[in-house]
């Protein structure tokens, strides 16, 4: 899960979810290659939920990824259109099972922040348009051209699919990295 390092922060919701505890770097199974879903079967909708519920309780979070919540799989979720900078130009919900990106265009540097890890925000550099494929919560695969900030969220998520976090990325270690104060 990452939100931007500027998002307002937000109250935890007021209705009980079975939010699931985000594992923090260095937590291996964040530095793991997940496995693909081969069957989309009650557990992975049950993973989809928890997801979905987890990513919806963050603090302004706009995704997270299977193996944040303990689970090494090839599942994440998405949606900005919450946040300031994605709510413009996005496509809702992203239920992303074995994610491929297609195609990646444009290149630019934006502060990261990620759940996995509180204590810091880093300046990462990602494309600025992808094209990527995937099966969607119900079983049908989908593809999606994504732009701006929606394009670096799915960047990022599917980052944590192949065990990178955005400290692996970030542009100097000398520059690129702050250390947060207030996270919640
Ligand atoms: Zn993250």
């Amino acid at each position: 899960m990452w939100r931007l390092a500027s998002a307002p922060l937000r109250p935890f919701p007021s209705d009980p979810m079975p939010v699931q505890k985000i594992l923090h770097y260095p937590h291996p199974i964040l530095k793991t290659i997940c496995r693909p879903v081969t069957v989309m079967d009650d557990e992975i909708a049950n993973l989809v939920t928890d997801l979905i519920d987890t990513m919806r309780a963050g603090p302004g979070s706009v995704g997270v990824a299977a193996p944040q919540i303990g689970v090494s799989l090839r599942v994440c979720v998405v949606d900005v259109s919450q946040s300031k900078l994605g709510r413009d130009n996005n496509h809702g919900l992203l239920v992303m099972v074995n994610p491929e990106i297609l195609s990646r265009e444009g290149a630019a540097i934006m502060r990261e922040g990620c759940m996995s890890v509180p204590d810091y925000t880093g300046d990462v550099e990602r494309a600025t348009a992808i094209s990527v494929s995937f099966t969607d919560g119900e079983g049908i695969p989908q593809s999606v051209e994504a732009s701006g900030f929606e394009a670096v969220a799915i960047q990022h998520e599917m980052d944590h699919l192949d065990g990178f976090l955005f400290l692996d990325r970030i542009v100097s270690l000398k520059t690129g990295l702050f250390r947060r104060k207030n996270y919640r």
